[in-house]
């Protein structure tokens, strides 16, 4: 399937005006712009950590495969209780994991049982042994202690022999691989990791290594961007920084469409910024130039570029380091979940109570960085880190999370409850 024109996508969105779109028009946008992945590769459950499962994964076998014991016990048959009574057993076997026990138990019998063990046939329930009393080769039950069932595992209670045990679009975190392994799987389906490629541009932007110099900054957008997609498991292709030059840039892009599912940048992409990045990503491929209603990261070029018969996604983040993290966390990292066939719910949003006010004016998205911890009251509260500059990277760090206050919200009062996108896990 050809992926549709930017045009065509901007044609059906109601209202898209790139020069105020709304932080759900950019979402609702990348939604229809990024095609998945569609090559399929076969991991083991160690390699499968942070893939994504190209196809449901069928149980082959009944986990667990037996009715088995919940307890260290006795295990009898639930209809040898009588309400109001006491039960009086008589042990006439054990059973251990790994070792069934193969004999038959009449009405008034019972066999002793670990955890684990199947249950003998014609059992049903186990009396944990630190609830009955021994005497001899006798055990009692105080009467109407337990239920008919109790303590039992069902066969196939985890997984069922025949049915999905995981679904087409699951990204494998470390309870799946282990769930994986529980049906003797030996390896999964998995969609292929994009190949993302990332470089920096600017005249200003210097590498690790070079000497400082007047009105020179450090690149680290490089650095959050990479560690960012590290993390939602993509294979990541460092391109360093690229001056502000045509030929240089046009090398780069060509470069990275050649190899990558996507490119990401920072900088050269404000209004009336006086470089070649915009003339370069336009020249190369279909891009549009937005104005984001949001703040930190206003401006942000989106499309794809055509190398060699391959088509690439492009993300033009702005220069400033919150900015470039922000619109990652927003926009950058759903897109690439869709590219991965992760089929990912929406972030969900902590709610926390703000301890100062919050000014804020309708009409744009705001992301502020915030410290959420529980307080003596028991409540959540969110503080903001303080500075919030766009180009205050020390805010992220100390931050653990970002307070999102909505296009239409007003300004928040003290003591009033926000929206907080966490870090945790993803930053
Ligand atoms: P620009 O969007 O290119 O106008 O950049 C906006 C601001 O972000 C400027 O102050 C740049 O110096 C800064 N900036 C741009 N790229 C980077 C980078 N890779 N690392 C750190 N700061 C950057
Ligand atoms: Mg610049």
């Amino acid at each position: 399937m050809s992926a549709p024109s930017l045009e065509s996508i901007a044609e059906r969105l109601q209202g898209y005006d790139p020069q105020t779109l709304t932080v759900s028009h950019v979402n609702a946008f990348l939604s229809q712009l990024v095609q998945p992945l569609r090559d399929v590769e076969s991991v083991s459950p160690l390699q499968a950590p942070g893939r994504v499962l190209a196809e449901d994964v069928i149980s082959p076998i009944n986990v667990p495969p037996h009715d088995n014991s919940a307890m260290d016990g006795y295990a009898f048959a639930g209809a040898d209780m009588h309400p109001g009574q006491s039960t009086v057993l008589r042990v006439v076997g054990t059973a251990l994991a790994g070792k069934a026990w193969s004999g038959k138990c009449e009405s008034g019998e019972c066999v002793r049982i670990m955890t684990g063990a199947i249950m003998p046939a014609g059992l049903d329930t186990v009396v944990p042994q630190e609830l009955v009393q021994v005497r001899d080769d006798h055990v009692t039950i105080a009467a109407d202690l337990l239920s008919p069932g109790e303590n039992r595992r069902l066969k196939g209670e985890d997984l069922m022999q025949g049915l999905p045990a995981l679904r087409t679009g699951t990204r494998m975190g470390p309870a799946a691989c282990g769930l994986v392994a529980s049906l003797g799987l030996p390896s999964v389906k998995v969609w292929r990791r994009p190949r993302v490629a990332y470089f920096s541009t600017g005249d200003e932007i210097l590498s690790l290594g070079e000497a400082p110099r007047e009105g020179a900054v450090y690149d680290s957008n490089r650095y959050t961007v990479l560690a960012m997609l590290e993390r939602l498991g993509c294979e990541v292709l460092d391109m360093g920084v690229v001056k502000d030059h045509p030929e240089l840039l046009e090398t780069a892009f060509r470069k990275a469409a050649h190899q990558a599912d996507a490119i990401i940048t920072s900088g050269g992409v404000s209004v009336g910024e006086a470089d070649f990045t915009k003339a370069m990503m336009k020249k190369l491929g279909d891009v549009a130039f937005w104005r984001i209603a949001m703040r930190p990261g206003r401006p942000m070029a989106v499309g794809r570029l055509q190398e060699s018969g391959r088509d690439c996604l492009l993300f033009g983040l702005p220069g400033n380091p919150v900015a470039v993290m922000v619109t990652f966390m927003a926009f950058v990292r759903p897109a690439l979940q869709q590219l991965m066939g992760w089929q990912a719910p929406p972030l969900p949003l902590l709610k926390a109570r703000t301890t100062e006010r919050l000014r804020k004016k309708p009409g744009r998205t705001e992301y502020q960085r915030g410290i959420v911890e529980r307080q003596s009251d028991g409540q959540l509260w969110v503080r903001l880190t303080g500075n919030q500059g766009s180009g205050v990277l020390s805010s992220m760090v100390q931050a653990n999370g970002l307070i999102v206050l909505h296009h239409e919200q007003t300004t928040a009062e003290s003591g009033d409850w926000v929206d907080v996108m966490m870090f945790d896990g993803y930053l």
